[in-house]
Order: structure tokens, then C-alpha cells, then sequence
């Protein structure tokens, strides 16, 4: 079998014009979305980051702005430069780039930020919200997979999901998304014993990891849908994902591509997060 290729820019492009319709209803309406952007220092990745996620809006028709601070930032300077963003009637989403500089507490700065404009989803009563299954913002990244499911068709419900990682901001609300959808999910770490067991059980494959492709074809099920969320880049400059695409793509029935998979969607599902926010502040949705 060769897997069918999740075209993570194509599905971004045709979400992005539903959400461009929504932001033109408000815009009709006397309403233009906003989200504001911080980030603190020169992390070049993150850099590249923000700036992907400002030409999404732009694209979109949204506002946007950029707050760059410097990496010596303290933390009551940015804790306050989120306050007043909490108080700007002009802006729904607020977004501080991860990571953040060691001497800023990253726990205190997220739930700094207004629940109402907390479009990361990062929030502790965001999270507790989508463990409820009360989701405000999904977090964008599962947010992002759990519609390229959608959009391939991929049924969810009754299936094995097994989610390799449990970051806060993937792993572990991507294992409760799927669980709302009624998949038998499993969640695997660097702990877990026997990995390829759970692996090759699953209807539905999501990796986290951060380890460039180390899911390889023989740990996969034949037919399955695999989802690479992993961002490597190699010494050699290579961009790989978290999964061996070269090896995998000859069992699973479905595999997303690294870049041009789950990257763009989640950009694509920041700015949906973003038009949401103004619906829900100005009672329009
Ligand atoms: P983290 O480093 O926060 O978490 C990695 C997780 O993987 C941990 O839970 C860790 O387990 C687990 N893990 C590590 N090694 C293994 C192993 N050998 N077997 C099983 N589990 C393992 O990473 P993130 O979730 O933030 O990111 C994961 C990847 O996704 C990265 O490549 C990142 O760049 C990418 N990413 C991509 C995004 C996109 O838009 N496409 C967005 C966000 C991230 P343990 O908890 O036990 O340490």
C-alpha cells in the first residue's frame, strides 16, 4: 500500500477561506478582528514563527500587531505589556511565543492573559475546559490534525488512536481531542516500554516527539492514518518530521508530509482561534 498524502497546505488554504468568511461577516458588522503577537528576544525559529503567523492574518484580512521585547525583559514588563493587551478593545487574540527566556516564569505569563483572548488555548482554564470537553480555544496544533482527519474523511470514532508525546501543548490535548471523538486513545512517552506494541495497534498514529523519524514503516499498521507533528531540523539542513515519511508511506493508508502537513494548519487554526475570540467578545458568533 502507498499512503494517500494529507496536503496540509491545501487543507490550510481552503480553512483559511472559511474563516476569512467569518472575519468578513464581522467586518460587515462593525468588527475587525485582532491579534497581537508577543515575543521576547531573537530566537530566529520563533522569529520565523511570528512572522508566518502575522502573514496569516494579513491574508485572512485580520489585524495584527508585533510586540517585540528584548531578551532581558523583565517578567513584570511583559506581565504588564499583557494587562494592557488584556484591556485593548481593538485586539481578541493575544499570543506569547514560546519558549520564553529562563528567567521568565512561562506558567504566570500564560495565565496572565485573558481567558477571552487566550486563542493559544494555553491557559489552565482553557486546558481544564477541553478536559471537560467545554473547549473555548483547542490548542492549535491538535486543533490543526484533528481537522486534517475531518477534511480526509478519516472516521475517528471507535478507532485506536495512539498519541506518541504529552506535551502540554500537543500530546496531551491532541490525546483528549480524540478521546472526545470517542477514539480508544492511548498516550505514549520516552518511558513507555515496548512502543512499537501501541504503534502498531493504531487505527490512528499522532507524533510528538521531537526525535527525527524515529516511527519507522514496521512499527506502523497497515492502512493507518499517521500524523507527523514533529519539526526536525538536521545538520545536513534537512527538514524531517518525527516520522521515517520514506518507509512509512509504504504501509499506512494516510501520512502528513513534513513541511506542508500539520505546520500550516496550525497557523490556519491560530487565526480561526482568533476570528472566534472577536465573535464571542462582541456576542456575534
Ligand atoms: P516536547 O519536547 O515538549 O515533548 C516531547 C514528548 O515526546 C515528551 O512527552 C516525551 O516524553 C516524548 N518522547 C520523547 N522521546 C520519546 C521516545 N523515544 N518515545 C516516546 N516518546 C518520546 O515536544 P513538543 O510536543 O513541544 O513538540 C514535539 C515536536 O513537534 C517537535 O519536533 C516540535 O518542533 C514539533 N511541533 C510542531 C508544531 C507544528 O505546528 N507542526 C507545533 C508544536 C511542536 P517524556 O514526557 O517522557 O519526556
Amino acid at each position: 500500500m502507498t499512503a494517500k498524502i494529507i496536503d496540509g497546505k491545501e487543507i490550510s488554504k481552503i480553512v483559511r477561506e472559511e474563516w476569512k468568511l467569518e472575519a468578513e461577516k464581522l467586518k460587515e458588522k462593525g468588527v475587525l478582528p485582532g491579534l497581537a503577537v508577543i515575543i521576547v528576544g531573537d530566537n530566529p525559529a520563533s522569529k520565523v514563527y511570528v512572522r508566518n503567523k502575522i502573514k496569516a492574518c494579513h491574508d485572512v484580512g485580520l489585524h495584527s500587531e508585533v510586540h517585540e521585547m528584548p531578551e532581558d525583559t523583565q517578567e513584570v514588563m511583559l506581565l504588564d505589556a499583557i494587562r494592557s493587551l488584556n484591556e485593548n478593545k481593538t485586539i481578541h487574540g493575544i499570543l506569547v511565543q514560546l519558549p520564553l527566556p529562563d528567567h521568565i516564569d512561562e506558567d504566570k505569563v500564560l495565565e496572565t492573559i485573558s481567558v477571552e483572548k487566550d486563542v493559544d488555548g494555553f491557559h489552565l482554564y482553557n486546558m481544564g475546559a477541553l478536559v471537560v470537553g467545554n473547549t473555548v480555544f483547542p490548542p492549535c496544533t491538535p486543533y490543526g490534525v484533528q481537522c486534517l482527519l475531518e477534511h480526509m474523511d478519516i472516521p475517528i470514532e471507535g478507532m485506536n488512536a495512539v498519541v506518541v508525546g504529552r506535551s502540554n501543548i500537543v500530546g496531551k490535548p491532541m490525546a483528549m481531542m480524540l478521546l472526545h471523538k470517542n477514539a480508544t486513545v492511548s498516550i505514549c512517552t520516552s518511558k513507555t516500554r515496548d512502543l512499537n506494541q501501541y504503534t502498531s495497534m493504531a487505527d490512528i498514529l499522532v507524533v510528538a516527539t521531537g526525535r527525527p523519524e524515529m516511527i519507522t514503516g514496521d512499527m506502523v499498521k497497515e492502512g493507518a492514518a499517521v500524523i507527523d507533528v514533529g519539526i526536525n531540523r538536521l545538520d545536513d539542513g534537512r527538514l524531517v518530521g518525527d516520522v521515517d515519511f520514506d518507509s512509512v508511506k509504504q504501509k499506512a493508508g494516510y501520512i502528513t508530509p513534513v513541511p506542508g502537513g500539520v505546520g500550516p494548519m496550525t497557523i490556519t487554526m491560530l487565526v480561526a482561534n482568533t476570528v472566534r475570540a472577536a465573535q464571542s467578545i462582541h456576542k456575534l458568533g
